[in-house]
């Protein structure tokens, strides 16, 4: 097979880390690619981008420096303590071997000449490829003998600035720091005539992000086979992002009057893609996450009815015993604390799927929104954990900010505001004015605990069936002599308080909403106003689903509170109308520290 020698390649990142103008660079790659047989380009720009892959299965590169010195000790007949030593003084694996190698006495004509033994053979790139590929699969024991024997045997046939890199690239220290759009210039120039191509380029790395493979299909196939580049089952495409607007009014004028506003989940991204009963789930950073949801993968397989079938939504931790959502963080802490079966049980989770990219050998990509909705919806089968995005069409600033306080006491972020004009398309890879995100860039923190009274219940699911989930909770209005919910709170129950809870509340139980109530949520079950709990959450937000304080500081809005649990206090010792009341409910509303809110944490690897 055709193939490139290693020593054009170590020569070429010789010359990459003495230059400091992209432009140099670009030339150099489109020169590099130019001498560089087609069937081994893709390897060539794994190489170079210090990976073994696409990001999204590429093999782990990274063998440990300590096992790097050991093989090159090996290698060259040097005892250990002289390459340790040399380690510490130079910092760079790299350096060491090449220093080492220079220093080394030619033992023959060839060495002298070659820097490498008699019977060497010419380390090429698919070679050097190949070998890092089997040294990063070596698993298990014998794992450490085996990466060892493969890298002492490249390094036999390295020559000294060969050496220098191959050693870098092991330890995963190449950091030439060419980025993709570099890459994909030099591609452009290559082989697409001139740099002008690039945004058909750009295209094709959106759909199949793996620039091995684009660069492949461009050096076999040239621009015709890039342009037949489609959506792969399998292959995750270049997530479309969202701008950032704190303004409703902006958000309209930006999407053109009006626009879809959906909830904005605090989760974690994910493109789910389906094929038969094979599911593939992919990050927001595009890494293959389909072994963390078990959960996830069988709600795909159960729920999307199209045989084959790529879609976008969110994964949200639940309580599980009210199944309300809870934050980002609770998820994160599923993923790094518990091991995955314990995290199913203990941190369930929901997800909101919210567009569509492809569907039984059809791409949805250039559809607008609407229209991929409507797909979305056709495709989906909606369970209890499996529920389409909730979203509103909105032409006010008023609609999109009653819809956004509805979206945060029910645990969202803020929402997200769509454009659907005819070219809102799937921008795949692009932060764009398609998509803006409101978000709250702080909160406010409620410090005190409220007293409330109880006078509904929703049943408990899961380990909760039999008592109830949540109870719905009230303050009282002395003006009206009313109780106005506020919240439903699930948390800080203990399993005692859950055991007794339907004991304690029975003498209320009625079956109708008592009319003392005034409440917009329906109960599964209501009581007459009478048993008073201690409770404090994260924050009192605006909601309209909650009828405390409703129309007081804004139309159509009530207080809620966030995030609520139980302390553990009844307060026995307080009748009904001792409870907190409305007024005192605005008062610490108006009172509350605000908060910065820390910024999104970064995706835990
Ligand atoms: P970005 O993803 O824009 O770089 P980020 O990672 O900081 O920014 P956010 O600013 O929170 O994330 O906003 C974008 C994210 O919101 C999306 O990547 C997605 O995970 C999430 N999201 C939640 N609900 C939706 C929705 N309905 N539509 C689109 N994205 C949503």
């Amino acid at each position: 097979m055709a193939d490139l020698e290693y020593s054009l390649l170590a020569e070429f990142y010789e010359k990459i880390e003495s230059t400091s103008s992209r432009l140099a660079m670009t030339d150099l790659l489109v020169g590099l690619f130019r001498k560089t047989p087609p069937e081994v380009i893709d390897k060539l720009v794994y190489l170079t981008r210090g990976v073994l892959g696409p990001d999204y299965e590429a093999p782990e590169l990274g063998v440990a420096e300590k096992l790097a010195l050991k093989a090159v000790a090996q290698a060259l007949g040097v005892g250990q303590k002289e390459v340790d030593e040399a380690y510490k003084k130079l910092g760079d694996i790299g350096l060491v071997v090449e220093e080492l190698m220079n220093k080394r006495k030619p033992s023959s004509l060839l060495d002298f000449f070659g820097g490498a033994s008699i019977s060497s053979k010419p380390l090429t790139v698919g070679r050097v490829y190949d070998s890092l590929v089997n040294i990063a699969k070596a698993t298990g024991p014998g794992a450490q003998d085996t990466k060892i024997t493969i890298l002492v045997s490249l390094l036999k046939d390295a020559k000294p600035k060969e050496a220098r890199y191959l050693l870098r690239a092991v330890t995963g220290k190449l950091r030439l720091g060419v980025a993709d759009m570099t890459i994909i210039d030099a591609l452009s120039a290559a082989f697409a005539g001139s740099k002008a191509m690039k945004p058909v380029i750009e295209r094709a790395y959106n759909v199949h992000p793996d620039l091995g493979y684009i660069a492949k299909v461009l050096a076999e196939r040239g621009l015709e086979g890039i342009k037949e580049v489609k959506v792969t089952v399998g292959i995750p495409v270049k997530p479309m992002l969202a701008e950032r607007l704190n303004d409703p009014e902006e958000i309209l004028r930006k999407l053109g009057g009006s626009c879809l506003v959906e909830y904005k989940y605090d989760g974690e991204r994910v493109q789910a893609h389906k094929k038969g009963d094979n599911v593939y789930l992919f990050s927001r950073r595009l890494e293959n996450i389909t072994s963390h949801y078990p959960d996830v993968v069988e709600m795909v397989r159960e729920n999307v009815k199209a045989e084959e079938a790529v879609l976008e939504g969110e994964i949200v931790a639940l309580n599980p015993d009210t199944g309300e959502m809870l934050p980002f963080q609770e998820l994160m802490h599923r993923r790094r604390k518990y091991d995955v079966e314990e995290a199913m049980e203990a941190y369930p989770v929901a997800v909101f799927p919210f567009d569509i990219l492809y569907v039984n050998g059809e791409s949805l990509l250039d559809l607008p929104l609407p229209e991929r909705k409507k797909r979305l919806a056709e495709v989906i089968r909606e369970g209890d954990r499996f529920r389409l995005a909730r979203f509103t069409v909105a032409s006010s600033a008023e609609e999109i900010l009653k819809f956004f306080e509805e979206a945060v006491s029910e645990g969202c972020e803020g929402v997200m505001c769509k454009s659907q004009s005819p070219d809102s398309i799937y921008q795949m890879g692009a932060r764009g004015w398609l998509w803006v995100k409101f978000k709250r860039d702080y909160r406010y923190e409620m410090t005190d605990t409220v007293d409330l009274v109880v006078v509904g219940a929703f049943y408990g699911r899961g380990k909760r069936a039999g008592t109830y989930g949540a109870l719905l909770m009230a303050a009282y209005s002395p003006e009206e002599d009313v109780f106005k919910t506020v919240c439903k709170v699930g948390s800080g129950f203990s399993d005692e308080d859950l055991a007794q809870l339907p004991k304690l509340l029975e003498p209320y139980r009625i079956d109708h909403r008592h009319p003392r109530v005034v409440s917009r949520m329906e109960a599964d079950v209501w009581f007459v106003p009478a048993v008073v709990l201690e409770v404090i959450g994260a924050e009192i937000t605006l909601s309209p689903m909650h009828t405390c304080a409703l129309g007081r500081i804004r139309p159509e809005a009530g207080l809620a509170i966030r995030f609520p649990r139980f302390t553990g206090r009844y307060r026995v010792d307080k009748k009904p109308e001792d409870a907190t009341t409305e007024e005192e409910l605005i008062e610490i509303y108006k009172l509350q520290r605000k908060v910065a809110l820390p910024k999104a944490p970064v995706e835990a690897a």
